[in-house]
């Protein structure tokens, strides 16, 4: 009995030596990651960067991606979908001046990760994701960590008329011009990212800015997101 039950002991510690050391191993990707790919490629809000140092992306995948999390590259999420590149959800995230008082609207939940990047940093996110099993696998982890994520699943063309205006935007899925509602519920002064063009060919990623009645975009950068499917 003694014998078995030191055995059981030894084998209980093997088990959480493992398991600090992957998470130590998870924290040192981050870092590399977050000055590798992120701070190197010129990305200075500090808020953006503590974000992207904190949130564990590596919860964010299938477990059977999650050796590849702090990758240089978008991963596949299930249903077809991605997880952006981290240089990008850092490099939206920082465009749209996230402050503390800010109310952001996502458009495309997927995996949750964006919205718990943003979630660190301002003081609500609504965010939106059409395919029902993948919203529900990101409302579980996001509600899980914040309690300043709200989660929908619904076609997020038309936004979430009830909680705007918001003070900023961030769409994660390609669509062919930008949805009218969106920049209805966007605020007099608020900012809109949102990659436009053709699925599954490059697309712009384009900056919104509202301010009174005018509306102006301007390009940013070629981008190649999963489209934005709506009934639209
Ligand atoms: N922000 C996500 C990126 C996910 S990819 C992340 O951090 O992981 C884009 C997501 O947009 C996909 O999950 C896709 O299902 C979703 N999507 C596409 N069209 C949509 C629409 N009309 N409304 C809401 N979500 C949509």
């Amino acid at each position: 009995m003694k014998k078995y039950l030191s055995r059981q002991i030894i084998m209980f510690s093997c088990l959480l030596l493992t398991l600090s050391a992957s998470s130590q191993n998870f924290e040192r990707l981050r870092s590399d990651m977050v000055q590798n790919q992120i701070r190197s490629r010129g990305i200075t809000d500090a808020e953006t960067l503590k974000a992207m140092s904190t949130v564990p992306r590596h919860l964010y995948v299938p477990a059977s991606q999650q050796r590849w999390a702090y990758d240089d590259r978008p991963l596949p999420i299930g249903h077809g979908q991605t997880i952006s590149q981290p240089y990008i959800v850092a490099y939206m995230t920082e465009i749209i001046k996230p402050k503390k008082d800010f109310k952001v609207l996502e458009i495309g939940t997927g995996s949750g990760y964006q919205a718990a990047v943003l979630a660190e940093i301002v003081e609500e996110v609504y965010t939106i994701e059409i395919i029902e099993a993948l919203g529900e696998t990101a409302r579980g982890v996001l509600l899980e960590n914040y309690d300043n994520v709200h989660v929908k699943i619904a076609d997020g063309y038309y936004g979430w008329e009830e909680h705007g205006p918001f003070d900023a935007i961030v769409v994660t899925a390609a669509a062919e011009y930008i949805p009218p509602p969106l920049i209805e519920q966007l605020k007099d002064g608020g900012r809109m990212i949102i990659p436009v063009g053709s699925p599954f060919r490059i697309q712009q990623l384009m900056l919104v800015e509202k301010k009174g009645e005018r509306i102006s975009t301007r390009s940013l950068m070629p981008v190649r997101f999963v489209p934005f499917t709506s009934g639209n």
